[in-house]
């Protein structure tokens, strides 16, 4: 089907708010009319996705090396791959997801059989950042296809060509009435959130969580808040250090930093600060080369506004490694900072950038109180060899998800739910628990008829003497 209902592409162009309107009340008619509850149309709107996805593969990755440059290789790992997996993890169990579970019984409710009934929430909105711009609005639109949702999805402004693609692709593959693009900024965003809806996804930075949070109040539609947050990684003097730094500056470099899992910071045992700065030069140059710029394996800050944010935290503390910047492409080098205090404008808000600044510890419990004395972090990482420290770290830190001794890993795995906590988020997905969450889960009693024991009903008599 032709997707009428794609807004133009110009940021500056606002989606319309009648042509929005009509979408919502078309996708809603749509999904009354039962269409999205036979499975097996889920399935097969979820093997159109696949296919449209493989089959714009080199649009994605033009797209993405538009709006910031994004290596190709990065675009396959993180965002089409990502995706197609889970398409493929989602196409192969679903059937079994969507069955209605079987319950233990009570002897109280005897004879019955008691299950849990899954049942699609209705139309759902799903909102995303330019920094995943594909993998972030479609992997929670297969788990809403998957539970049985219609969905109109928002991508992100600050990625204009990528935005097009998905509005295209998206355009191509579904029916509108099913699933629909609307391209547009803050305004548009702002019709959106004014209707109602019966679920809203949202990732995003915090501060507009909390606008999308409030207007969610408004209907009571349940929403998924995935935000940011500075998440640290903290480096135990029994470190492996060498393999450490790899991992620390993959995770904080691919996509230039711009990741909402990337450590945020680096809290690491005093001792080892100087050996662990020597090995992420050593790991950064092997990554980047002698002159990161000219990598092709290395992106750009996505917009002015950022560029000038980050490289004004280059005067914070003492750069040990890079420190090279260039407004012109938006260039800012891999870069460590040393000498860092807490008060320092980079260690109040998440850095969203390839600048990882240093803060040291001297024990543990010092930099357990320095991370819980903030808010709760999306991630966290810990590099150790102390089984007890590591359990010390799970036990006592607040954080959404993370990894001993590696960093993003754990995102990787579908079977482990992905999500913050606090003010880095609300609610978690992927894999089965997208499907759950897009679920309205129906508690229901199968009472069986042939039994009607009459002790619960009144008149009670004296039976409170014999409980
Ligand atoms: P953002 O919050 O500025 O924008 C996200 C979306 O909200 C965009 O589609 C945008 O159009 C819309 N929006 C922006 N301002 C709005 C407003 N006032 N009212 C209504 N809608 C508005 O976030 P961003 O800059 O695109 O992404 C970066 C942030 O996202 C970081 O904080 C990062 O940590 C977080 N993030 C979280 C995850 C996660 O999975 N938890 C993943 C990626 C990014």
């Amino acid at each position: 089907a032709t997707n009428t209902f794609v807004t133009k592409v110009s940021p500056a162009r606002e989606a319309d708010l009648q042509a929005v309107l009509d979408l919502v009340q078309q996708q809603r008619a749509f999904f009354a009319g039962g269409h999205t509850l036979d499975v097996s149309f889920r399935k097969g709107q979820l093997q159109k996705l696949l296919e449209a996805v493989r089959s714009h593969e080199q649009e994605l990755i033009d797209a993405m090396y538009a709006d910031f440059r994004k290596p190709a290789f990065e675009t396959y790992t993180t965002e089409i791959g990502f995706v197609e997996k889970e398409l493929q993890l989602v196409l192969k169990n679903v059937v079994r997801w969507a069955r209605p579970k079987s319950v233990g019984e009570t002897l109280l409710n005897f004879p019955a059989r008691s299950y849990i009934y899954s049942q699609p929430y209705g139309v759902a909105l799903i909102i995303g950042p330019w920094n995943y711009p594909l993998q972030l609005v479609l992997n929670p639109l297969i788990g809403a296809l998957a539970a049985g949702n219609c969905a109109i999805v928002k991508p992100s402004e600050l990625t204009p060509a990528t935005s097009a693609v998905i509005a295209r692709l998206i355009a191509r593959t579904f029916d509108p009435r099913l699933v629909a693009v609307v391209e547009g900024g803050v305004p548009t965003t702002q019709h959106l959130l004014a209707q109602r809806f019966d679920y809203i996804f949202f990732t995003g930075s915090t501060q507009v969580g909390r606008v999308v949070m409030k207007a969610a109040a408004e209907h009571l539609t349940p929403v998924t808040l995935e935000l940011g947050g500075k998440s640290p990684v903290i480096v135990a003097e029994d470190a492996d250090l060498g393999l450490a730094a790899r991992r620390i500056a993959w995770g904080k470099f691919m996509n230039a930093g711009q990741t909402c899992v990337a450590p945020d910071y680096l809290l690491v045992q005093e001792q080892v600060k100087d050996e662990l700065i020597e090995r992420l030069r050593i790991a950064i140059q092997e990554f980047y080369g002698d002159s990161p710029r000219h990598s092709p394996d290395f992106a750009r800050i996505i917009n002015d506004r950022h560029y000038q944010r980050l490289s004004s935290y280059l005067q914070d503390g003492m750069v040990r490694i890079g420190g090279q910047h260039d407004a012109e492409s938006r260039f800012i080098a891999p870069t460590v900072l040393d000498q860092v205090s807490w008060q320092h404008p980079v260690m109040q808000d998440e850095i969203f950038g390839p600048i990882l600044p240093v803060l040291t510890y001297t024990h543990l419990d010092e930099a357990i109180r320095q991370v819980n004395a903030r808010e709760k972090p999306l991630a966290l990482y810990f590099f150790s060899s102390d089984k007890w420290e590591q359990q010390q770290v799970l036990e006592q830190v607040h954080f959404g998800g993370g990894c001993i001794n590696d960093t993003i890993s754990h995102l990787i795995n579908p079977r482990l739910p992905f999500g913050g906590v606090g003010e880095s988020g609300v609610g978690s997905y992927h894999g089965q628990a997208s499907f759950e969450l897009f679920s309205n889960q129906k508690s229901v009693v199968h009472r069986g008829t042939w039994l009607d024991l009459p002790l619960r009903y009144p008149p009670y008599g004296n039976r409170l003497a014999f409980i």
